[in-house]
């Protein structure tokens, strides 16, 4: 970690590994967490505290009356996590002790319950019965109660995610569906010789919805599924398209031709040989992307939350 920065946190009273720092200010727990690459809030809090309702929309208040500059806040389940932002290390190091002085005051002054209770009921409980969990990187400690009732929940959760019915076929018919109204469309522009590769988006986006609409369970396979089949489709509905487009253009020469001879015919042109790749090859590449977009939705729902 950056010297000013592991400086402020040590000043805090905290234990820096690494980019994380871990400690109690304040009476509250909190993690830190430095992330050089985002662009947004490269300095992460997160602050463990139990709070009500009505507690957290006067903290939200009063942050938001605050004068943080490049700030960005919200609640999770087990208090608060608030990034900041500024133009160079020196300010923000700067900056820091008078915005923390003023965050933890807030705290205070609204009733947030921080060390020695539980952030997911509020109960005071003895330092030594709170269990220090992983949730995301950060160290929370929770009680034991609270900590049972949660992974009682994830190991409900996954199991009826694992024991729900798979429905390849009825997903697969979802995905043909999504995908179809894509590649009509695709012909349909592309006929009219607009670049119409962009279908593709609408092709696999629809795929994914359709997919899990009709039953299909979000697994490894649906990835493959609507993969195959919008590759398979999509390439399909621009051969259609330059089947179209050489119909036309014969039709226009005064040569009534099927499309598959005014097609065979077209491509001894250069020209038409070229757009014809081009196509193609902007149809595969904008389906992959549109795969890998969409996806990784399904991805993180494939990798279930484990018990902590
Ligand atoms: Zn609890």
């Amino acid at each position: 970690m950056n010297e000013k920065l592991e400086t402020l946190f040590t000043d805090l009273g905290m234990e820096v590994h690494d980019n994380f720092a871990y400690g109690i200010v304040k009476n509250y727990e909190t993690n830190g967490v430095v992330r050089y690459f985002d662009n947004l809030a490269p300095f992460v809090l997160h602050i463990t505290f139990y709070a009500t309702d009505d507690q957290r929309k006067e903290i939200e208040t009063r942050i938001k009356q605050s004068d943080f500059k490049s700030c960005k806040f919200r609640f999770t389940a087990y208090g608060l996590v608030i990034g900041f932002n500024a133009a160079t290390v020196k300010k923000l190091t700067e900056r820091m002790p008078n915005y923390l002085d003023t965050l933890y005051d807030i705290l205070q002054a609204c009733g947030a319950k921080g060390q020695n209770f539980c952030p997911l009921c509020g109960k005071e409980t003895d330092p030594f019965s709170l269990r220090h969990c992983n949730f995301n990187g950060f160290t929370i400690s929770v009680d034991e109660s609270c900590l049972q009732e949660l992974n009682r929940t994830v190991t409900e959760e996954n199991e009826q995610f694992s024991n729900a019915p798979n429905n390849y076929l009825k997903g697969f018919c979802g995905a043909l569906l999504g995908v179809l109204c894509g590649a009509i469309l695709n012909v349909i522009i592309g006929s009219f010789g607009y670049i119409a590769a962009i279908t593709c988006f609408l092709g696999v986006l629809l795929a994914t919805k359709l997919y899990v609409k009709f039953g299909g369970k979000q697994d490894g396979v649906m990835i493959v599924i609507i993969s195959v089949t919008s590759l398979v489709i999509m390439t399909f509905s621009v051969l259609i398209t330059f089947f179209v487009i050489a119909f036309l253009a014969g039709m226009e020469a005064g040569v009534m031709l099927d499309p598959l001879s005014a097609f065979v015919l077209c491509m001894q042109t250069d020209q038409f040989v070229r757009l014809f790749y081009i196509q193609l090859a902007l149809s595969v590449i904008l389906n992959i992307v549109a795969i890998i977009i969409f996806m990784r939705p399904v991805m993180k729902a494939i990798k279930r939350p484990k018990t902590v």
